[in-house]
């Protein structure tokens, strides 16, 4: 495999390893990983990408103006500034998604649409994000603007489609905000159905503007068969898919699980988890909102189980709280999927000294030139 370079490594940084031969970044992950798990259980060969470029299917542009040229930028913003690094193609995202950015960029200028200024509170165009279906096909853009008065917006609809006939829905979303947030709250649907669909193995998945949705495929199907794997599910378990999304690692285990309950904080995404089983015609599976320490401290507290527990928090890992809770309700098997090993192994350590034992560790490059890594653990109940 050639090794691309990008020319805006530097002043990016979105890419911290792009430096690195693929090869080389492998190894370094790997060795992070092994410095900071080994201590729990022998970690396998991390599971990279046959082809680690353009993978992102999900790619979101900040908008500004440039005062020189008098003409619209768009790109990302340089790390821990609010200045713009123009940006037409990423060696990391989509490539229809970037041509599907620059086309919008173009159309601002001839539509006189000014970008949003930050300082100034003036001006309308403030991100794109444009999110693909890696089966389906299907794509969804968001044109995010600080003011809700669209100038000009059927002929821009029909100016972005004949350039691209392949979108299949746009969305308007109106963030006012003094914010860092790309999304407002606001959504008016433009064209077409205002979300996509995707596949991820074997279940279909809705796609809204907002909700999560891992941005790798390929990678991702890689990690949701070996969570599952890992679960070893034979029909008969009770299993908890907590910090659970839209539901996906509970709506693919379902099939082979008694019953599956998702907890998830975010309202949107459990109206999507909800979709989504639903759309799958999946019947032994409830979602419920909330904090997932204090819903299996509840479920701890009533002398309630399960057989197997799913964790997938973000970046700040687990509380206390949720893994005091889950030794409670003592499962069989606890699988653990993280993406970031210094707070996977801060919980591995409460875990392992609390009945846990980790027997198999897999660490997976969701995010090649990145400094990120995924890992999945499985841990065995010593004393069930
Ligand atoms: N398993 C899903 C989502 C993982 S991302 C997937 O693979 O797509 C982590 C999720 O945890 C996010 O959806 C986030 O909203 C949710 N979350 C964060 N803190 C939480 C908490 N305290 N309780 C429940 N869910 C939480």
């Amino acid at each position: 495999m050639e090794n691309l370079h990008c020319k805006l490594d530097k002043k990016c940084g979105g890419c911290q390893l792009m430096y690195m031969p693929y090869e080389d970044q492998l190894r370094y992950k790997q060795k992070l990983v092994d410095s900071l798990l080994s201590k729990y259980g022998k970690v396998n060969r991390i599971i990279g990408m046959k082809n680690p470029y353009h993978y992102r299917n999900k790619v979101q542009a900040a908008f500004g103006w440039d005062y020189k040229r008098k003409k619209c930028i768009s790109g990302v913003y340089q790390s821990n500034s609010h200045r713009i690094v123009p940006v037409d193609d990423c060696l990391i995202e989509d490539r229809k998604a970037d041509e599907i950015i620059v086309t919008v960029r173009n159309l601002a200028d001839s539509f006189k649409m000014k970008p949003y200024d930050e300082d100034a509170n003036t001006g309308f165009l403030r991100h794109v994000l444009v999110k693909r279906g890696f089966t389906t096909n299907e794509i969804m853009v968001v044109i995010v603007s600080a003011t809700p008065v669209f100038p000009s917006r059927n002929n821009f609809v029909k100016a972005l489609l004949k350039e691209h006939p392949g979108i299949t829905t746009i969305v308007h979303n109106v963030n006012p905000y003094h914010t860092n947030l790309v999304l407002g709250t606001q959504n008016k649907t433009l064209y077409g159905r205002g979300y996509i669909e995707d596949e991820l193995c074997g279940c279909t998945f809705r796609i809204s503007p907002s909700s999560f949705y891992q941005i790798n495929p390929v990678q991702t199907e890689v990690l949701y068969n070996t969570a599952i794997e890992y679960a070893q599910l034979t029909g008969s378990e009770t299993f908890f898919d907590s910090y659970c999304g839209t539901g996906t690692i509970g709506i693919i285990a379902a099939k082979k699980a008694k019953q599956v309950l998702g907890v998830e904080l975010n309202r949107d995404a459990v109206r999507d988890a909800i979709a989504n089983a639903k759309r799958n015609g999946i019947k032994n599976i409830y979602f419920q909102c909330g904090d997932a320490g204090d819903f299996l401290t509840a479920v701890a507290d009533e002398g309630e189980r399960f057989d197997v527990v799913m964790m997938d928090p973000p970046r700040a890992g687990s509380s206390e709280e949720f893994l005091k809770a889950a030794i409670k309700v003592k499962p069989k098997r606890i699988v653990y999927v993280s993406c970031n090993p210094t707070t996977l192994a801060r919980d591995l350590g409460y875990l392992t000294k609390h009945g846990y034992k980790a027997e198999r560790i897999q660490p997976v490059d969701m995010f090649p030139h990145t400094k990120h890594v995924e890992c999945v653990v499985q841990l065995r109940c010593t004393s069930r």
